[in-house]
């Protein structure tokens, strides 16, 4: 049964860019300058940066929650985790490329109790590490190569030693010093070693996925709801997404603003979730497949969509009300939307849709927001207040319907007025609707608007290779 009321406007489709909103701080860096922990939390995730450092530009956004430090190897940045108390991710180095900050893999690392070594000649690290087998106590050096994802051993004839250095060589091979710890002679023995070379007890390292639920507990959908989840399935394996249905969006990592209101027995039932999933296969069908596989990363996640009865605001003072919400955690992309709306409007999943590629493409291609100021009217603030999108107190104008001549149409509605990311989101919105639009509703009768959707197109084509919202699939869901 849909109970639920459509207090339903094309423009109230909201939401969200919680993790982007009001983070306009400059990027720029000294020049020497590798790497910037960003200060600015986002959904658990540190956001590091990584700059050029030819001209200090920066290269790409690292995506990583709950990076405890960031560190440079020959080859990788690598971030750090050592895991929440209330997950059992533990402790894990997950590796981006140095040139374009793409994931190429998350290692677990073996518990490192001594010190601890990484250098950007090499892509091993060392760490020390005891065994203290009564008076036959021995320190040896704990292998973590990088490259190959495997661990290995390397053992000293003299196997007591004390205070323990270690520098890589720009060949990749290591000194190492350390102290016999005899007290009658203090002294200190400098070896050169070749972490690639080193054979005991050399295995694999447990290559992991990111975290995915952030530790929640596993919510099961109610049995009455078996085949849809089995459909639910089939849909995942068709689009490369993962689709969470019924009190299964309860895993979905938090969102700082929604709390998610299943799609349980109470409020519907098989049918209505039998249409829901019909019309998220619909509206999938309408991207490139490869796009939503564009999603996955080496280092586990990807593009998840949560089908949500309502999206309820933490605030409970707020009228705004959403209908989907995008936000990021780690190398996850979390879309929920509410099945009602959804049901009557495809434009929840494109505009939904469209944050999620900004999170996607702006961690290789960081949008440059002066040259999207230059395409808004002179003069113009976002207002960053949805609530006053609501209330009415944001300024009409300069959008579709109002009066002005088309070369002052610079806004498809007074929603994307209230921050970059609606603005852009209600562009391609409307812009992937032009067949079913009246011409007047249409972005390419604007002048202003088409500059905005000819700007979007040309930033995230060197990540795809095309412009999703260009290339209309007609094909049948199947
Ligand atoms: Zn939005």
């Amino acid at each position: 049964m849909k109970s639920k009321a459509l207090a339903f406007l094309a423009s109230a489709l909201m939401l969200l860019s919680a993790a982007s909103c009001g983070e306009g701080e400059s990027s720029s860096r000294a020049e020497s300058s590798l790497a910037d922990r960003r200060s600015a939390e986002n959904n658990g995730c540190l956001k590091p940066e990584l700059f050029s450092l030819s001209d200090s530009r920066s290269i790409a956004q690292l995506n990583i929650r709950n990076c405890d430090s960031l560190f440079l190897t020959k080859s990788y940045a690598a971030a750090e985790s050592f895991g929440d108390n209330d997950d059992s991710s533990g402790h894990t180095v997950t590796l981006f490329d140095l040139a374009d900050g793409s994931s190429v893999k998350t290692l677990s690392v073996p518990e490192i109790s001594g010190m601890y070594f990484t250098s950007q000649y090499s892509d091993h690290i060392l760490a020390t590490a005891s065994n203290t087998g009564g008076s036959d106590w021995e320190t040896y050096l704990k292998v973590l190569d990088l490259a190959n994802a495997e661990t290995a051993e390397i053992h000293f004839e003299n196997s007591r030693l004390y205070g323990c250095s270690a520098c890589a060589l720009p060949c990749g091979r290591w000194f190492f010093a350390a102290s016999p710890g005899d007290e009658e002679n203090q002294y200190t023995v400098l070896l050169m070693l070749d972490p690639a070379l080193a054979s005991e007890n050399r295995h694999p390292a447990d290559v992991t996925a990111l975290p995915d639920s952030e530790g929640l507990p596993h919510h099961e959908p109610d049995g009455c709801f078996s085949e849809q989840r089995a459909k639910a399935d089939r849909l995942e394996d068709k689009y490369g997404v993962k689709i969470y249905i019924a009190e299964e969006v309860l895993d979905m990592p938090e969102n700082k603003e929604y709390d998610l209101d299943p799609m349980t027995r109470e409020n519907s039932d098989p049918i209505d979730m039998n249409q829901s999933l019909n019309k998220l296969d619909q509206m999938l069908s309408r991207f490139p497949k490869e796009f939503l596989r564009r999603f996955v990363t080496p280092a586990g996640g990807g593009l998840r969509l949560a089908v949500v009865s309502d999206l309820v605001s933490r605030d409970e003072s707020r009228e705004f009300r959403a209908a989907g919400v995008t936000w990021e955690t780690g190398a996850w992309v979390n879309i929920a939307y509410c099945d009602a709306e959804a049901f009557y409007y495809d434009g929840i999943l494109i505009h939904e849709m469209w944050h999620a590629v900004e999170f996607l493409v702006d961690r290789k291609y960081p949008m440059d927001e002066d040259k999207w100021a230059a395409l808004l009217p002179e003069g113009f603030n976002y207002s960053y207040d949805s609530e006053g999108f609501i209330t009415g107190s944001l300024a009409s104008g300069n959008t579709i319907g109002s009066e002005e001549k088309k070369e002052d149409i610079y806004f498809v509605n007074d929603y994307g007025k209230v921050s970059p990311f609606e603005d852009r989101a209600t562009v391609i919105e409307q812009y992937m609707q032009e067949d079913v639009l009246e011409p007047e509703q249409r972005v390419s009768a604007y002048p202003r608007l088409k500059a905005k959707a000819e700007f979007l197109a040309e930033w995230i084509k060197p990540y795809y290779g095309y412009v999703y919202f260009e290339k209309q699939q007609t094909e049948a869901a199947a």
